[in-house]
């Protein structure tokens, strides 16, 4: 990947420009043997745009820990995406990143990136204060049939054309959140309580600048602290083991969801249906 150099002043605009050729590259070099293990992360937020201001959940100190500083969403999500593709790659995905830094990226060179990459399944990671676990959200978008309606689509409505896989994405997501438990082998069952619990989800439906124009299977992910019965924050969204748990269960999803894609191709090796492309 390029080496970035953060620039004195203002010409963000032209690094990004920059930085979005070699990603496409990137794109097209798994193609050669098979389209169906490219995975795209998107690491929401960037540059001038901090996101939220996450870790103030915690009242002080955990469990004899130091103290909690807050952080920005943008550095969160940028570090859920690069721990997530160190775990993809090593599982035989090809990663395309939409940053790779603390850059301004629009909602629509976000969506360049991923449509250049004819994925299997894109990512948007996000992360907040609020609600607990993880929110899943896929574009409320009406689901679009691409067959009848022709092979070019809105830019703007990409998505309505994958809205019934990015559903499906999203079901699997949800399984493997409700399967992964601390440690991560399921059934080992010691240390019962709230830190060995599955990771709770819920899931969504909202307008997504970006995903909206992604062409292919997308969702949103939303981390969120896990809380307790009465809501105070038991682990941080700024918890190392917490994130480790969320890319571990994103890894193994996207991995059921490439099983799915195979068996899906080799049971109708010419029609276009199921996961695309
Ligand atoms: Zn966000």
């Amino acid at each position: 990947m390029a080496v970035i150099v953060k620039p004195r002043t203002g010409s963000w605009r032209l690094l990004v420009a920059l930085l979005l050729v070699p990603a496409s590259i990137w794109a097209q070099a798994p193609l050669a043997h098979g389209t169906r293990s490219v995975v795209v992360l998107d690491a929401a937020h960037g540059g001038d745009d901090s996101g939220g201001q996450l870790g103030r959940g915690l009242p002080g100190s955990s469990a004899g820990e130091s103290p909690v500083a807050t952080v920005a969403e943008k550095s969160v999500t940028l570090t859920l995406s690069v721990r997530l593709r160190s775990l993809l790659a090593a599982r035989g995905f090809a990663v395309v990143t939409t940053r790779e830094s603390n850059v301004n990226l629009d909602a629509d060179a976000r969506a360049q990136v991923a449509n250049h990459a004819l994925a299997l399944a894109c990512l948007s990671l996000h992360a907040t204060e609020s609600g607990t676990g993880v929110h899943v959200f896929v574009s409320s978008l009406a689901p679009k049939d691409t067959r009848s309606g022709g092979r070019f689509l809105a830019w703007k409505t990409a998505q309505a054309g994958y809205v019934t896989q990015s559903l499906k994405l999203a079901s699997v997501l949800n399984s493997a959140f409700e399967q992964s438990v601390a440690g991560g082998s399921a059934g080992s069952g010691s240390n019962a309580g709230v830190e060995a619990a599955a990771i709770p989800v819920s899931l969504g439906r909202t307008s997504l600048p970006g995903v909206d124009s992604m062409a292919c299977p997308a969702v949103s992910v939303e981390v969120a602290p896990v809380r307790g019965a009465d809501r105070q924050v038991v682990t941080d969204v700024t918890d190392t083991q917490y994130q480790t748990r969320i890319v571990e269960a994103l890894a193994a999803a996207l991995m059921e969801w490439r099983t799915e894609a195979d068996t899906e191709a080799a049971s109708h090796p010419k029609s276009s249906g199921g996961p695309q492309p």
